[in-house]
């Protein structure tokens, strides 16, 4: 709750509403879920398991989180293939 003077105002909204959102990729979780965010609105979207776009809810976060730990754990031993994560 602290820090929050990047507060969305409304002229990054209206250029979005009409040139639509322009997302860059803030940060990689896995090979395909990435997490976006709006340059102009700071709206944040992720990638789901159907690797569709949708807003980045604080669940979504957690989990990304989690997938990022084990992405990162498998990807330090990539030869180990065994492990096949059901969260997928
Ligand atoms: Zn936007």
């Amino acid at each position: 709750m602290k820090n929050s003077t990047s507060k969305p105002t409304l002229i990054p909204r209206m250029y979005c509403n009409l040139f639509g959102h322009d997302y860059q990729v803030t940060k990689k979780v896995t090979y395909h879920v990435k997490e976006y965010t709006c340059r102009h609105c700071k709206k944040e979207l992720t990638t789901n398991s159907n690797g569709k776009l949708i807003e980045l809810t604080p669940k979504f976060r957690e989990i990304n989180s989690i997938l990022e730990r084990i992405y990162h754990s498998r990807t330090e031993r990539l030869k180990n293939k065994s492990l096949v994560s059901s969260i997928y």
